[in-house]
C-alpha cells in the first residue's frame, strides 16, 4: 500500500498520528512525517487516519502488488 500526503494541504491537525501512530508522527508542530509504504497489516489503521484527516491530505494507492493477478489466459486457453 502506498500512501502520499498532500502536504500543502495538511493542517497539521494531527488526527492521523492519533488514529495511526505507526505510520505518521508529527515533528514540531505543524510538520508531519509518514511512511509512504504502509505496510498492509496497517490499511486499517491508515483508513481510519484517511478518513478523519478534516482535510482529506491523505491518499491511499494500491500497490500494483496487492492487485489480485487476473486469469491466466495463456493457461486456461481463454483467448
Ligand atoms: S490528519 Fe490530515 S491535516 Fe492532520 S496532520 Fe494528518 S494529514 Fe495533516
Amino acid at each position: 500500500m502506498r500512501l502520499v500526503v498532500d502536504l500543502n494541504r495538511c493542517q497539521g491537525y494531527a488526527q492521523c498520528a492519533f488514529l495511526a501512530p505507526d505510520v505518521f508522527a508529527m515533528h514540531g508542530d505543524e510538520s508531519l512525517l509518514y511512511n509512504p509504504q504502509a505496510a498492509q497489516e496497517q490499511r486499517d489503521e491508515v483508513a481510519r487516519a484517511v478518513a478523519a484527516c478534516p482535510v482529506q491530505a491523505i491518499l491511499l494507492e494500491a500497490d500494483p502488488a496487492d492487485v489480485a493477478p487476473g486469469p491466466d489466459r495463456e493457461a486456461t486457453g481463454d483467448r
